[in-house]
């Protein structure tokens, strides 16, 4: 860990996920600072590296040595969204913490208000989206979809249309350490952990610049992380559908015996029975693979590999964060080393 020990703990801190985000790093810092200026506390910018691919961690080490405010945690890869945002709140360090995306979608202005509303006395402000520019139509249609969804088949109150982008008290953020998940979904656990929490409205902004490093691949995985992490409905529907066709069948066979009794020639098809057969195959598949998506979590979990591995930190002071289980924090290591972009990934 590289900082003075004269450091004491921020008031505000920030926490950016940052994945190939070079075009919009200039100005994400320019707006932070414009409007952590007008909180008069002081505050922290921390910087999650998960492996960017182009001059991101050279951007933002550029920063750190201008501004010591702006910190950075370097990943020895990409972990993706959820884990860096995980990383982050593990080391910010402020009284509150704010997680927000770095393309500036999430108006760094809003976050004026969620202050307010902290000072007030709440403990999570979470910002939920009235309007979102610049999005197609099928992410609104389906990410609207997946939101109801998740209301109606989870226990916890995830409320509609939010993100990533809240502010969380430390009592929270050091509360939510102790959920070490591999499969995140980070909104859900932070509903999850309950506290008094509050939603503020606000239009989400186009992307700055650069382009979504959310592809369908990836959000159909978040999806089923939040379904899998908080709901059991899916493997419950193969019980209901069980007894719904059970009963189906046992009609069929009441129906068939009276029909022959009654000395109708009945007669079913070759057709009718392969397609009864196929589908009755394919609705097994489908539950097999579901019970897969759950298997495939509890192996991940069992496991127990770390969530993620800091290769390099810039600007912490130890304290609690460092002792965070399934992590891993590499030591310090001689200044002057040189930094080259992790390999090309593919989105
Ligand atoms: N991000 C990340 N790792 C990833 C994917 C995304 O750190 O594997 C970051 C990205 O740099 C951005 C935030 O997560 O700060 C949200 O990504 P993006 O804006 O592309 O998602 P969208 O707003 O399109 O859903
Ligand atoms: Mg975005």
């Amino acid at each position: 860990m590289t900082g003075s020990g004269a450091q004491t703990r921020p008031t505000l801190s920030i926490v950016v996920p940052i994945w190939n985000e070079e075009a919009v790093i200039p100005e994400l810092y320019r707006r932070v600072v414009a409007i952590m200026d007008q909180t008069g506390e002081s505050w922290e910018l921390v910087c999650v590296n998960d492996g960017s691919s182009d001059r991101s961690l050279e951007l933002l080490l550029d920063l750190h040595a201008r501004d010591p405010r702006v910190k950075v945690l370097d990943f020895s890869r990409n972990f993706g969204h959820q884990i860096a945002i995980t990383a982050g709140t593990d080391f910010a360090q402020g009284d509150a913490v704010i997680v927000m995306d770095a393309d500036l979608q999430d108006p760094p202005e809003t976050v004026l208000r969620m202050i307010e509303q902290w000072r007030a006395g709440y403990e999570v402000v979470y910002a939920r989206r009235i309007s979102r520019l610049g999005e197609t139509k099928f992410k609104l249609l389906t990410a609207g979809l997946f939101y109801r969804l998740l209301q109606r088949i989870t226990d916890i109150h995830i409320p509609l249309d939010t993100g990533d982008f809240r502010l969380m008290d430390r009592r929270v953020v050091l509360a939510m350490r102790h959920l070490r998940e591999q499969h995140r979904f980070m909104r859900g656990l932070s509903s999850w952990v309950g506290f008094r929490q509050i939603g503020i409205e606000y239009e989400r902004a186009e992307r700055f610049a650069g382009e979504t490093k959310y592809p369908l691949r990836k959000m159909i995985k978040l999806a089923t992380s939040a379904i899998t992490g908080f709901s059991y409905v899916p493997l419950q529907l193969a019980t209901y559908l069980g007894f719904g066709m059970a009963t189906l069948s046992l009609l069929g066979i009441l129906v068939t015996i009276i029909l022959r009794l009654s000395g109708n020639n009945f007669f079913l098809g070759q057709a009718t029975t392969l397609v009864s057969v196929l589908f009755l195959g394919g609705v097994q598949l489908i539950f097999l693979g579901i019970i897969g998506e759950y298997l495939g979590r509890i192996y991940d979990e069992v496991k127990g590999r770390p969530l993620y591995i800091v290769s390099r930190a810039y600007g912490f002071i130890p304290d609690e964060s460092h002792a965070i289980p399934r992590s891993v924090i590499l030591p310090a290591e001689p200044p002057n080393h040189a930094h080259v972009p992790h390999e090309k990934q593919a989105t």
